[in-house]
């Protein structure tokens, strides 16, 4: 690529109103172009970076087995009412019309979509498993679009969906997504982390979170000094950018489910069960003492489905509540939890959690007992536990037993999930089994922030002059500069064949023949983060050297063509 037919415009301003660095970066490097808010144009620079992401992610699905299919943006309304969606998921979905007055989201995520696709797709256990995904974009009205692509409304997502005939299966795939993701950031050049998450609005049992670590990130993440144990803390609305946690703000463990039981988490939560009788809840209360969120612990098969649980701010603690309590908190009649069957499994919904419990929609054929005949790990997945561990600090033990607490702040960049049968279930979605039965499969979604890791990248890799893009990334690995082409002939000509030779060994190169001085030349290849550059001088060739000069490296070196050649090769 000839610069002087490529569209670059960079910027010496700073943007006032871009608060982190890897947003002013983009800015001034001229990656991105703002339309509206959270809505961006990606210019070819942009765009060039972004696809670098798109191509990993890409090879690394592939490698995985997962098969690449494409699903609309546009997803009408009816879809989203059969797993009750349309309403609970919130301002985040926006709804558009159409001439008829047809009713559409603009998809936010494609569960719906991918679980309409394979009720009609897939007949047979012989097609499982199956791992779908695509490279998208999706729309999500965020409260508080910010940091440009770090937290826009319309983004670019790899989103995955797995399919499996047993829980057993889902779990090897989750694993093996997980493995992926691995992978897809070590190769981006990534500091990452892989942590305990809570399952949010997207619901289901397993899940971490895959975050970079960046100063500026909007989640606080707590990992061990000795054991993988990391957790998501969930700070993300009470922090600003580089603030750290207070010791005084709550933090929250997510652990894997299936070992806990009643005892377990009573111990763990200080709750004496001899005295309970029925079902318990808990209910969090602010520090002046007010109702703020429940948790219900439900032993038994039943909950109802009026339970409208908020999530709300401020909670100071959780104490115990009886029911009537609970029920006229949420303006609910006392008996709306079941009868107690202390043999399950225990369930415990918290906080965002919380909003997953109304998810659960199997056997939905009776009001008020959504939940009344589970069998629990083949029509739901297994209970989580969800725990509060309040005052944690850096150097507090971990919470495994193993070494001590590091907290750092990081950038969501995926997310992996067990979902469990609820899609499938909701929708109809079956498959015959060996025995000619109709099964419910189970599905596993996997997303991953594709353009908001072109900016947490900058997050993690900039200087006081611009980006300093991993290999990976960069927009071309190599620049080949060349001072005054215009006037001079023999200085042009080197510099274009230094270009076409590197080309042709594979590096992609571009050349800088836009004829600027040298100091703004060299001030935009370090502002858009080119890995390497090389100056082709009219003293240089008189000593038959060319300037070559790393990113990272304080100091320029002369080298011989061939030197060049072999240092990028
Ligand atoms: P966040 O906690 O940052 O709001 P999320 O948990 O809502 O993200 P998921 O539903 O897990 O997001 O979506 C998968 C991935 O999509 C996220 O891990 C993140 O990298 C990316 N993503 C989500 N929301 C945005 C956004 N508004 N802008 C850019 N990328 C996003
Ligand atoms: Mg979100
Ligand atoms: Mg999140
Ligand atoms: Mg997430």
């Amino acid at each position: 690529m000839r610069l002087s037919q490529f569209h670059l415009r960079t910027s010496k301003e700073t943007p006032a109103d871009a608060e982190i660095v890897s947003h002013r970066l983009m800015l001034k490097a001229g990656m991105i172009r703002k339309l509206a808010a959270g809505i961006y144009t990606w210019s070819p620079l942009g765009l060039r970076v972004l696809r670098k992401v798109e191509r990993i992610v890409r090879e690394e699905m592939n490698a995985a087995g997962a098969i690449e299919l494409l699903m609309p943006s546009v997803q009408p309304r009816e879809l989203w009412e059969e797993t009750g969606r349309w309403e609970r998921f919130g301002g985040q979905l926006l709804k558009i019309k159409d001439r008829k007055d047809a009713e559409y989201a603009y998809g936010p995520t494609h569960e719906e979509v991918i679980t309409d696709f394979a009720r009609a797709e897939l007949a047979s256990y012989k097609q499982l498993p199956v791992t779908y995904y695509q490279i998208q974009t999706k729309f999500r009205d965020e409260i508080r679009p910010r940091f440009g692509v770090m937290r826009a409304r319309e983004f670019l997502m790899k989103d995955a969906y797995s399919f499996h005939l047993t829980d057993e299966d889902l779990a090897r795939e989750y694993r093996n997504m997980y493995d992926t993701y691995g992978r897809i950031f070590t190769r981006l050049g990534l500091k990452f982390r892989a942590v305990f998450a809570d399952t949010g609005a997207i619901g289901g049992s397993a899940s971490h979170e895959f975050h970079v670590l960046a100063d500026s990130g909007e989640d606080a993440i707590a990992f061990s000094s000795h054991t993988e144990y990391a957790a998501n803390v969930e700070l993300a609305e009470a922090l600003a950018p580089g603030e750290r946690p207070a010791a005084t703000e709550s933090m929250r463990r997510v652990e894997t489910p299936t070992q806990k039981t009643c005892e377990d988490v009573a111990a763990l939560l200080g709750i004496d069960l001899s005295r309970t009788v029925k079902s318990i809840a808990l209910m969090g209360v602010d520090a002046e003492n007010n109702p703020q969120f429940v948790l219900a612990l439900v032993r038994g098969d039943h909950v109802a489905n009026e339970i409208k649980l908020a999530k709300l701010p401020g909670l100071a603690e959780y104490r115990l509540a009886n029911e009537a309590e609970i029920a006229e908190h949420l303006g609910s009649e006392p008996g709306f939890l079941g009868p107690v069957n202390s043999a399950r499994p225990i369930q415990i919904v918290a906080d965002r959690a919380v909003a997953s419990m109304a998810d659960f929609v199997v056997g939905a054929n009776e009001a008020g007992y959504h939940l009344a005949g589970v069998n629990w790990g083949r029509d739901l997945p297994e209970p989580v536990l969800v725990a509060d561990i309040r005052n944690v600090v850096e150097g507090d033990a971990s919470p495994d037993g193993h070494g001590t607490l590091s907290i750092a702040r990081g950038i969501e960049v995926g997310h992996v999930f067990q979902l469990g049968r609820k899609y499938a279930q909701a929708m109809g979605c079956t498959v015959l089994d060996e025995t000619g039965k109709a099964a419910t499969p189970a599905m596993g979604c996997y997303g991953i922030g594709v353009s908001r890791i072109v900016a947490a990248a900058i997050e993690q890799n900039h200087d006081a002059s611009g980006i300093l893009w991993p290999e990976s990334m960069a927009p071309w690995q190599a620049m080949v500069c060349v001072i005054n082409p215009k006037n001079d002939a023999a200085v042009a000509e080197a510099a274009q064949a230094l270009y076409a030779e590197l080309s042709a060994a594979g590096i992609e190169t571009a050349l800088d023949d836009r004829g600027l001085r040298p100091g703004a030349m060299f001030a935009d290849i370090e502002l858009i983060g080119i890995p390497h550059r090389i100056v082709v001088s009219e003293r240089g060739l008189a000593a038959g050297t060319y300037e070559y000069r790393h990113r990272a490296a304080a100091e320029s070196e002369n080298l011989s063509r061939a030197d060049v050649v072999a240092r990028l090769g």
